[in-house]
């Protein structure tokens, strides 16, 4: 996994993150955090890079709040600074390049893996 700048992800999202998804990541689509379809292997996606490499330093827990708005729903905003967005991975569908989100939170006992598409239109331009 190769590190991606904020720059490069918003460029990413820029340029693929529009569109809709194709046959091949339909079963990845979630405009909100969703928990990763169990019935689903991520073959049909890449890996492009993540926004923080285990052992650099551990980014920030804070988080960009839309007042009312759950940090997972559809309308939360994505800022790349600031968590969950800045312990994510990018990955891209093969087939079309529509790039989406993936975060994986670790509980004592389970590890649940959330998917969201990267919505350019849910940037914050937040720094
Ligand atoms: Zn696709």
């Amino acid at each position: 996994m190769s590190p991606l700048s904020p720059e490069q992800v918003t460029r990413i999202a820029q340029e693929h993150g529009s569109q809709p998804t194709c046959s091949a990541c339909s079963p990845y689509a979630s405009p909100g955090w969703e928990s990763f379809p169990g019935t689903e292997t991520d073959e049909a996606l890449q890996p492009l890079g993540a926004l923080w490499l285990p052992g650099d330093e551990e980014p920030t827990l804070e988080e960009v709040r839309s007042p009312g708005v759950d940090a997972w729903s559809p309308l939360a905003p994505i800022s790349l600074a600031h968590h969950p967005a800045n312990r994510c991975e990018v990955w891209a569908c093969r087939a079309c390049g529509k790039p989406f989100l993936r975060y994986t939170e670790y509980g004592g006992y389970y590890e649940d893996r959330r998917i969201r598409e990267l919505d350019p239109r849910r940037l914050s331009s937040q720094p």
